[in-house]
């Protein structure tokens, strides 16, 4: 498949699917769908309630692999445990961020600390661009990030620069992530880059964004060329706004892997199933996920 087209300015109301994590969470997944897979290089984004959840049903991921991307965690409400294969274990809390740069091969396991609980929280995949895709695997926690006023939203600058600040969350490709809330009605003009494409995914309540109305379960697609949006809301809103420049590499995104080509998916698998290049996550109880086989999947171009 070939590399999206620069857009320029649209809108384009996308629908979430259905999703599930681990063995029980139930996600919206807003990206990637079959009429958007990249935003940037984000190239995936599941939101995760607001949510009590019942004993059981919580966030428990088994040590698993990745490949090619960075997992991107922004928690909202609850907390989750991470265990990786580098011998990380970092609590995440609300406000914070955890970025875990899988490179060549990493594993871990993610789990919920109360069962039953609470969660709210969002999980990004950024795909690697190909000079970084192999670099080795690293682990980083961010316990407080930047936080602006936007006339009447709170901003916290998840990764890139905006509003006059800068998030100390690195990106391998120009990059924006921006939590927006507001507590009532509310209206702002957000400055964006004219380069970047962005989208918003509504989290919480309903914005309009350049009159276009959004709700949870839905994604809007703002396309490139914008250097501002405006938004109103007439109740309480919370918003997650994704950016960056159009990811001009074709990549492959399967099960927990990014990569280039099938033989890719192949060794990885292999290399899960059977091999040593992804460590051992020796923190946690929860069994290993075994990898799917790739022979009987339809790869799909990003
Ligand atoms: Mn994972």
């Amino acid at each position: 498949m070939s590399v999206q087209a620069h857009p320029g300015p649209t809108l384009e109301l996308i629908p979430a699917r259905s999703g599930i994590v681990g063995d029980a969470l139930r996600v919206s997944r807003a990206i990637p769908t079959k009429q958007r897979r990249l935003v940037g290089a984000w190239c995936f984004l599941d939101h995760a309630g607001p949510m009590d959840y019942a004993e059981g049903q919580g966030m428990a991921v088994g040590p698993h692999p990745h490949i090619g991307l960075q997992t991107f965690t922004w928690m909202i409400e609850g907390e989750v445990d991470h265990h990786d294969s580098l011998g990380n274990h970092q609590r995440i809390r609300p406000g914070q961020v955890n970025l875990m740069t899988a490179g060549r091969g990493i594993s871990h396991a993610e789990v919920s600390t109360r069962d039953p609980g609470r969660i709210h929280a969002a999980q990004l995949w950024i795909a690697l661009p190909d000079a970084e895709r192999h670099r080795e695997p690293a682990f980083q926690h961010f316990p407080e990030l930047p936080k602006i006023a936007c006339d009447g939203f709170n901003a916290t600058l998840l990764v890139g620069e905006a509003l006059g600040a800068v998030s100390p969350v690195p990106a391998f490709s120009p990059l924006l992530g921006m939590d927006l809330q507001s507590a009532t009605a509310a209206h702002a003009i957000l400055p964006l880059r004219a380069d970047f494409e962005h989208a918003v995914v509504c989290l919480q309540g309903a914005v309009s964004i350049e009159g276009q109305r959004l709700v949870p379960g839905e994604m809007l697609y703002l396309g490139t060329d914008r250097a501002q949006i405006t938004l109103d809301s007439t109740e309480a809103a919370h918003l997650l706004l994704v950016g960056g420049t159009p990811f001009e590499e074709d990549i492959l995104v399967w099960w927990n892997f990014v990569a280039r080509t099938r033989e890719e998916m192949v060794e990885a698998t292999r290399d899960w199933n059977e091999g040593d290049r992804f460590g051992t996550v020796t923190s946690t109880d929860l069994p290993r996920l075994h990898a799917p086989d790739p022979s009987t999947l339809q790869l799909r171009a990003g």
